[in-house]
Order: structure tokens, then C-alpha cells, then sequence
């Protein structure tokens, strides 16, 4: 360490993502002198928790087990948002599902047997009754959530950031953690400090519990401990909605369409307030490519943009002769299974990792930060997680 400078706390959050600034909230409301550092100046465009909305949802397609913690996060927002003053959810219902047969609906189906939810099997020629929008066929089977919607990324992160250091969390930004080690009596991180007279100079903050949540950089950050993580860039289309307001919510609820083997293709309203870009926000779930997490920055693939709104356009009426009105990329961190990697890290008892969130972890957020605030203290937690342990795989 050169130079060096050395800060104590209770327990340092690395990464203040949506993970993460969920988690500096959580330890910050307990009273732990918490320290949170990221690499950029959160919220921002240069990860995984951008672009003005995420789906939320309680049947769960993807696995079962995550309905409680899905009823758990529900609260965490509505707290988060009432402590913070500011509006994070939407209720504006979900569609989901495809041809006959197709896993979404089943799965959805499935989650909500087994966990009493309430939701509606309906078909294609329903759905066009209901939401004359659409264009599906007859046979299509779906499901309607009424508890469906969205929350707001941007304005979560800053709400739990807001929460945090009302409580006496520390952040600091714009400042990568180059280097963190961990043994029996605690934990430290070095953050290289590349600015002004101390240029080249290392400080370095220690700690008796680490909390690792950096995105799509966690490959980085966990240095080939555990299961394969694998960044993936996703293109945002916005399609402008010409003040049309069957692509406004309370209109249009929140939709995703399954294409068996090909990407599923979703869809979030306009919704008041969502800034600019302004309108209907499509997707292709998994399209990729794979890539590096700089390489977010590259000019958005005119290719991959014609693609979306040409399958777009299948479903949805009017959207082939409608202007873009922006794109954006955005990364995944995709785990072997697609299922989330929380839990303590496979080498260090006092280091607790959030990653692989595989495109579907935002609507989670507050519920992994108690996760992790529960294992950076106690070593353990009573949420149920053991599904996304990083053991799963082997030892890694
Ligand atoms: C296009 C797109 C659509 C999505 N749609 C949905 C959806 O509808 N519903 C849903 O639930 N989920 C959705 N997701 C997934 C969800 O957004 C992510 O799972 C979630 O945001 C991941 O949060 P995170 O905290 O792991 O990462 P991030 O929010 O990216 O946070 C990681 C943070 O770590 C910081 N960091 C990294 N390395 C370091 C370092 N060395 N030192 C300091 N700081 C560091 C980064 O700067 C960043 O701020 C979508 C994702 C994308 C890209």
C-alpha cells in the first residue's frame, strides 16, 4: 500500500446498484456503521439498473421459491418509497404468456398454486377484448396479474442511497475498489485514488463484514471464485407513443410474450413523469451479445433495433409506424442457471456476495439488501435463500 490512508467501519458495501444501496439502507436503518463505495456516481447508466422502469411481478414463471421473496420486496418498496417521499411502484397489471403450451404461462400458472395468488388464465381472443392493443391469436394461453407492474430503478437507488445516509451511512463515488482481501478478524478494500495531488495513492478501508454487490463486474470482483458469471449488453428500445394513450399506463399493462427458444420480447408503458425517453419501452429478454461491462458504451446496434420492433410489431398494433424515441444498452449477469447468486462467499464467512442476477433481479432489490444486511451482521439470515447459494454449482 503506498501512501496509504486507513478508514474503519462495521461493514463497507461494495457497489451501490440496485443490490446494493438496498443494502447500505438496511445495515444504515439498523443502526451499523455501514460504508458504501462505488465505482461510478450512482444512480447511473453504466450498469445494470437504468432506463426508468423494471417489471415487477409476484407469479413467478422462473421458480417457485421466489414468491416469498417477492412478497417481501413488495414491502421493501413501499417502505423504501414512503420513507424517502417519492413514488417507486406501479400496479398497472401484467400479461404474460404465448402459444399453446408455452412455459411462461405454465410456470406463472404454477407459482400461483402453489403459493395462493390471485390471477386469471385467460386466452388470445380475451386478451384482444380486454386490450384491444395486442394482436394474438385466439389460442394463445395467458395470464393476467392484477398485482403486476413496475418500479423505477433510478429512483430507487437514490431513495435507498437517501435512506442510508440520513441514517448515517458513509458513500463514496467515483471510487473502484482495485483490491479486497478478507481473513478470521475482518476485511478490507483498497480504492486506487486517480485523482489530483494524491494521484497514485491507495487508501484503503477496513471492516468486519464485506458485502460485494458489483453488478457485472462481480466476474472482476470474484476473481474466478464460484459459479461462471457471464456479462451480456441488452438493447432498450422506446417507441414514442404520439400521446396515444393505449400505450399509457393504467392503459396498457405490463406485457411479455414468450418465443420459445427465441428471446421473449416485454414491454412497459408510458407512464407520468418517466422523463425522457418518453413512451412505450420494449425489449428483447437475453437477446445479448455477450460482451465485457465497458463495452456497454459502444454504439447501439442499428440491426438489434429493427429486430425489436419488427417482433414488437407483431404484437403490438401500430408499432412498426411509430418514431423511435430512443435506445439505450444495458447488462445482464447472466449465472449457469439463471437463478440469482446470494449468499456468504464460498471462501470468506464475513464476505457476503449478490450476483448473477440474470436479467430479472431488480424487482428484488430490497428484499437481497436485508439478505445481505442480515449476513454482513449475524452471518446468516432467515429469509429464504438457500436456493440462490454460490455452493450450488460446487465449491467453485
Ligand atoms: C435491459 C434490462 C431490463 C431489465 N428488466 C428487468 C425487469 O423488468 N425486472 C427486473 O426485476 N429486473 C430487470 N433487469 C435486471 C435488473 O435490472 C438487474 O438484475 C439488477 O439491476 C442488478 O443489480 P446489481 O445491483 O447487481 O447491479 P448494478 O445495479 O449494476 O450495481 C452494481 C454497482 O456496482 C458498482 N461497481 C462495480 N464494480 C465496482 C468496483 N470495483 N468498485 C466499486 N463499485 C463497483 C457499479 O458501478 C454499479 O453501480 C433488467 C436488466 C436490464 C439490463
Amino acid at each position: 500500500m503506498a501512501n496509504g490512508q486507513r478508514v474503519r467501519s462495521d461493514v463497507i458495501v461494495v457497489g451501490l446498484g440496485a443490490m446494493g444501496s438496498c443494502a447500505l439502507a438496511s445495515l444504515a436503518r439498523r443502526g451499523v456503521r455501514a460504508l458504501g463505495i462505488d465505482r461510478y456516481d450512482p444512480p447511473h447508466d453504466l450498469g445494470s439498473s437504468h432506463s426508468g422502469s423494471r417489471v415487477i411481478r409476484l407469479s413467478y414463471f422462473e421458480h417457485t421459491d421466489y414468491v416469498p421473496l417477492l412478497r417481501r420486496a413488495y414491502e421493501g418498496f413501499d417502505r423504501l418509497a414512503h420513507d424517502a417521499g417519492e413514488r417507486l411502484r406501479y400496479e398497472t397489471g401484467l400479461v404474460a404468456g404465448g402459444a399453446p403450451g408455452n412455459a411462461v404461462a405454465a410456470g406463472m400458472m404454477r407459482s400461483a398454486r402453489d403459493h395462493g395468488l390471485e390471477v386469471e388464465a385467460i386466452d388470445g381472443r380475451e386478451l384482444r377484448r380486454r386490450h384491444p392493443q395486442f394482436t394474438v391469436p385466439d389460442d394463445w394461453e395467458l395470464v393476467a396479474e392484477r398485482r403486476g407492474g413496475f418500479v423505477r430503478p433510478e429512483a430507487t437507488i437514490r431513495s435507498a442511497l437517501g435512506v442510508a445516509e440520513r441514517a448515517g451511512a458513509r458513500v463514496i463515488r467515483n471510487a473502484p475498489v482495485a483490491r479486497w482481501g478478507a481473513d478470521g478478524s475482518g476485511a478490507w478494500v483498497e480504492v486506487a485514488d486517480g485523482l489530483g495531488p494524491r494521484d497514485g495513492a491507495v487508501t484503503r478501508y477496513e471492516t468486519d463484514a464485506l458485502v460485494l454487490a458489483g453488478g457485472a463486474w462481480m466476474p472482476e470482483l470474484l476473481g474466478g471464485v464460484g459459479p461462471r458469471l457471464q456479462p451480456t449488453r441488452e438493447t432498450i428500445v422506446w417507441l414514442d407513443d404520439a400521446g396515444d394513450p393505449s400505450w399509457q399506463h393504467g392503459s396498457m399493462p405490463v406485457w411479455l410474450f414468450d418465443r420459445g427458444d427465441q428471446p421473449a420480447v416485454y414491454g412497459v408503458p408510458a407512464f407520468p413523469g418517466m422523463g425522457r425517453p418518453q413512451g412505450l419501452k420494449v425489449g428483447l429478454h437475453g437477446r445479448g451479445p455477450a460482451v465485457r461491462p465497458a463495452q456497454i458504451r459502444d454504439e447501439v446496434d442499428d440491426a438489434i433495433v429493427r429486430e425489436t420492433i419488427a417482433v414488437t410489431a407483431e404484437r403490438v398494433v401500430g408499432a412498426a409506424t411509430r418514431a423511435v424515441a430512443g435506445t439505450a444498452h444495458c447488462l445482464y449477469t447472466m449465472s449457469p442457471d439463471s437463478d440469482f447468486v446470494v449468499g456468504a462467499h464460498p471462501e470468506h464467512p464475513n464476505v457476503a456476495i449478490a450476483a448473477g442476477f440474470s436479467g430479472h433481479g431488480f424487482k428484488f432489490a430490497p428484499v437481497i439488501g436485508e439478505a445481505l444486511a442480515d449476513l454482513a451482521v449475524d452471518g446468516r439470515t432467515a429469509l429464504p435463500i438457500g436456493f440462490l447459494s454460490p455452493t450450488r454449482f460446487g465449491r467453485g
